[in-house]
């Protein structure tokens, strides 16, 4: 049970630095904006990034432990052997783990597994605009200037408006980074998912429409 919760923990840990990767950072580089430690988006606070930098991929079917070079079939045996034997090895000096802030950022969204089905849930809605709101504040102080001002304002409207109940905001409509290869990255300010050029309807497991 225990080692089910740090399996999902893990998960929504790395969709949420994905979603940091592809959603927010192109605009903080484009700013060269500094965030500072007390974010909790910042890499820093990443209690996996360690670990996570250790993982090599060899071939599509074969990981590596980046630590003592086991391989592994796949990426989730690699996960647990972790979890087994490099315990020690978590960034655990600020004890802060970004699954915490899945619900702010939509983590669901970028999820491998079958997205749940959109449910009416307003006192979590309220919850994850209430932790969206308070990173903006701790991310993004507005009294720092104009970049952190503009940073503020745009991370209000690519994740947490579309936790509200008015506008029918979508998330991450100011766009995100595109890879193309490992060495090449472009990046569209208004490039959307081709399935919400379709949908009407906002994301989001906690949206009320
Ligand atoms: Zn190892």
């Amino acid at each position: 049970m225990l080692l089910m919760r740090y399996i999902v923990q893990r998960e929504r840990s790395r969709a949420a630095q994905k979603i940091i990767e592809e959603y927010l950072m192109p605009f903080v580089e484009k700013e060269r904006y500094q965030m500072s430690i007390r974010c909790r988006l910042h890499s820093d606070n990443d209690l996996y990034r360690d670990q996570e930098q250790h993982k090599i991929r060899v071939v599509v079917n074969e990981w590596k432990c980046g630590y003592c070079r086991k391989r592994f079939y796949q990426e989730k045996y690699l996960d647990q052997h972790f979890d087994n034997r490099h315990y020690d090895l978590l960034n655990v000096s600020h004890s802060r783990c970004l699954a915490d802030v899945c619900g702010a950022l939509h983590c669901d969204l970028v999820m491998d597994s079958t997205p749940r089905k959109t449910k009416c849930n307003p006192a979590a809605a309220s919850r994850n605009q209430h932790l969206c709101e308070s990173l903006a504040d701790s991310c993004f102080p507005v009294n720092e200037g104009p970049s952190a001002s503009r940073l503020h304002e745009f991370f209000l409207w690519q994740f947490c408006d579309a936790h509200t109940f008015k506008g029918g905001q979508k998330p991450f409509s100011r766009g995100h980074r595109v890879k193309f290869t490992t060495t090449f990255t472009l990046f569209y300010d208004q490039l959307y998912f081709p399935s919400m050029q379709t949908s009407t309807k906002p994301y989001g497991s906690t949206f009320c429409n």
